[in-house]
């Protein structure tokens, strides 16, 4: 519908190398869907800068001067995809009827948005984009990712599988999605928390055609602990049965010594102590590490620090 506010949500680190592509990508886009009658003018890019260490915001805050479309969020300093993502969403939820959110690399097909609007006009309020085929990331990303969706299943937080974030959200939905105070953000659990009525739509996902990722395999990893200690508490399950486990082992063994005490076959046990003992503190300092994880988690929300916090803001 020609009168439909879309905001494109972009958030960028160190993205001086994709963003000159990126934005005459994204601008032609906006511009032939204004063509077409499908969205309004009004519509815009945003760049969330999350704290660039390089010229990213420079060129956002040029791209706003000189280009067509093009608004810029800076953040006062580098908070993480997540946030930066978040901070974009709900800054856009002022002037938009829906947003979609995309990497900067647009390693998700743009044209996706053309499924992501067909559906909207249709009353759901989340589409989400969902990966067909993973071809061109490496092997490791690849396996890694899809163990971590299985993972994630199994614990039993609700996502939607090869789904990243790159999604639509309509403005209903996002104003609820506001009402989630948590300091911990991990979007693709809590967009289907949501509820609303949503759709899927696939798209291929191509390579980063400049630049190198900004999610190492350690970044990746606190997201995968971070989705899991946020939705699951599984892990904490855990520790109680293998504690049980471990005290009916125990019974049986001290069964067995008793046996063994009363044969007279008492000599030497220096190596199943040591065993039993290296064991025991493994299993013990495990237990009280997934507990850590949850403590630790509990102090940063407990001190509800602002998620993000807005530098500069330039939208017209
Ligand atoms: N990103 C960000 N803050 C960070 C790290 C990454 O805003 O601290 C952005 C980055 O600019 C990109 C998106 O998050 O737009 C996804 O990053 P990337 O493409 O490097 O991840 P990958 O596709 O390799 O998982
Ligand atoms: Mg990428």
């Amino acid at each position: 519908m020609e009168n439909t506010v879309l905001y494109v949500v972009v958030p960028c680190y160190n993205e001086e190398e994709v963003l000159p592509e990126t934005t005459k990508r994204l601008a032609q886009k906006l511009e032939a869907l204004v063509q077409i009658g499908k969205i309004s003018e009004k519509s815009r890019v945003l760049y969330v800068d999350d704290g660039s260490k390089d010229k990213t915001w420079r060129m956002i805050a040029d791209y706003h001067t000189n280009g067509k479309f093009i608004s810029g969020l800076k953040l006062s300093r580098n908070r993480g995809h997540q946030n930066a993502l978040f901070a974009g969403l709900m800054t856009a939820k002022e002037y938009c009827d829906c947003a979609v959110s995309i990497d900067a690399d647009l390693q998700d097909d743009i044209n996706i948005i053309d499924g992501f609007l067909e559906n909207f006009e249709k009353g759901c309020d989340i589409v989400y984009g969902v990966r067909s085929s993973r071809e061109t990331d490496t092997f490791f990303k690849r396996k890694t990712a899809e163990s971590f969706y299985k993972l994630m299943r199994y614990m039993g937080a609700e996502t939607v599988f090869n789904h990243a974030d790159c999604r639509l959200m309509s403005k209903r939905a996002l104003d609820a999605l506001a009402d989630f105070r948590e300091i911990n953000l991990f979007l693709r659990g809590m967009v289907p928390l949501l509820g609303f009525k949503f759709a899927t739509v696939e798209y291929a996902r191509d390579k980063r055609f400049a630049g190198e990722s900004k999610y190492p395999f350690k970044k990746m990893l606190g997201l995968a602990i971070d989705g899991i200690t946020s939705f699951s508490t599984k892990p904490l399950k855990f520790i109680t049965y293998l504690g049980v486990l471990i005290c009916v082992m125990s019974v049986i063994s001290f069964v067995y010594v008793l046996v063994s005490y009363f044969f007279g076959r008492v000599v030497g046990g220096w190596a199943s102590l040591m065993v039993s003992l290296w064991f025991l503190d493994g299993v013990l300092l495990i237990a009280i590490g997934i507990l850590g994880a949850y403590v630790g988690k509990i102090y940063t929300e407990v001190k509800a620090r602002p998620r993000y916090i807005i530098d500069l803001f330039l939208n017209d």
